[in-house]
């Protein structure tokens, strides 16, 4: 849709231009968000899109993914498979959650080319299934303030509610460090909708490292991602015991599932996910 309050659309060429970004505007990423209603307290808009940031690159201490790479991209970043970025590796098992992440979010093909990885964290909403994939791979957040210089945050800390997230006035996010132990590691992906193409319910991701350590990732039912750290694949009794610990309005509640329903369907693919780690080794 037209935003009629928009005057200004910065196509920003380097770091610089992005000092634009603050009060009354907003990096435009993909749109897809932007574009569907109404910004009334938007004047401005800064293209990050024309920033040219590489949308994978491989690194000595695992994968830089930019805030720009778009969910086509990100899906399609296969071992073995070229997309104008760096073939990943045939080892990396643990990229399969790209694709499985993108195809969770209710999401037309359309969407999926031009939507960002970036536009999908800093979305931040529950049904954030991206968001939930680079949390489950224990992702590092690369953000530029405002000022200048970088803060580096565990992605996991980046989210603080429906929608919310520590992001302040003016910083844009660069990227998403996921590195090599979360990229050889066997994961498992479960998710749940009430309807068979509707908005994830619940949405469960494990991740079991080479070293035996283990995390089971909670999103869609919850109202910000929840990891739960096990030293080792956990038994049913020890998940069990971790959901419950969980505080109790940690549980979203919107039309897509009451959270009765959500925790105790977490509770079902939870103990799916462990399963299939522990039969993995
Ligand atoms: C039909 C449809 C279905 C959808 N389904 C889902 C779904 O199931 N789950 C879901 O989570 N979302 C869904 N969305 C919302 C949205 O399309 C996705 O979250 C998408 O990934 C957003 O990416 P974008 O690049 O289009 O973001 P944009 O619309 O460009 O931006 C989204 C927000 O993030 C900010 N932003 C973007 N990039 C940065 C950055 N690098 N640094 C700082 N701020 C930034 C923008 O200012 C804006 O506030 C859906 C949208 C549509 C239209």
């Amino acid at each position: 849709m037209d935003l009629d309050t928009v005057r200004e659309v910065v196509l920003a060429r380097d770091r610089a231009d992005l000092a634009q970004v603050g009060a009354g505007s907003a990096v435009l990423a993909g749109g897809t968000f932007l574009f569907s209603e109404p910004h009334d307290q938007l004047h401005r808009l800064v293209d990050i899109t024309t920033l040219g940031w590489t949308p994978l690159l491989e690194r000595s201490d695992g994968l830089e993914i930019a805030a720009t790479c778009t969910l086509a991209e990100f899906a399609g970043a296969r071992p073995g498979r070229e997309l104008g970025a760096p073939t990943l590796r045939p080892e990396w098992p643990g990229t399969a959650l790209f694709a499985q992440s993108c195809r969770a979010l209710l999401a037309s093909h359309k969407i999926w080319r031009t939507a960002t990885v970036g536009g999908n964290v800093c979305l931040s909403l529950p049904a954030g299934a991206v968001l939930g994939a680079l949390v489950a791979l224990d992702a590092t957040a690369v953000i530029w303030p405002r000022g200048g210089g970088e803060r580096r945050i565990p992605l996991r800390d980046f989210v603080t509610g429906p929608g919310e997230n520590i992001l302040a006035t003016g910083a844009v996010v660069r990227s998403f460090l996921v590195p090599t132990a979360s990229l050889l590691a066997r994961t498992s992906f479960r998710k749940i909708a009430l309807a068979p193409l509707g908005r994830s319910g619940a949405v469960v991701m494990g991740r079991r490292e080479v070293s035996g350590r283990c995390a089971i990732t909670v999103t869609a039912s919850t109202v910000r991602p929840v990891v739960l750290d096990f030293s080792a694949v956990p038994t049913a009794f020890d998940l069990e015991a971790a959901l419950v610990e969980l505080e109790p309005d940690i549980w979203f509640d919107d039309p897509h599932g009451a959270p009765d329903w959500r925790k105790h369907v977490t509770g079902l693919l939870a103990g799916e996910v462990a399963a299939e780690l522990r039969r993995s080794s």
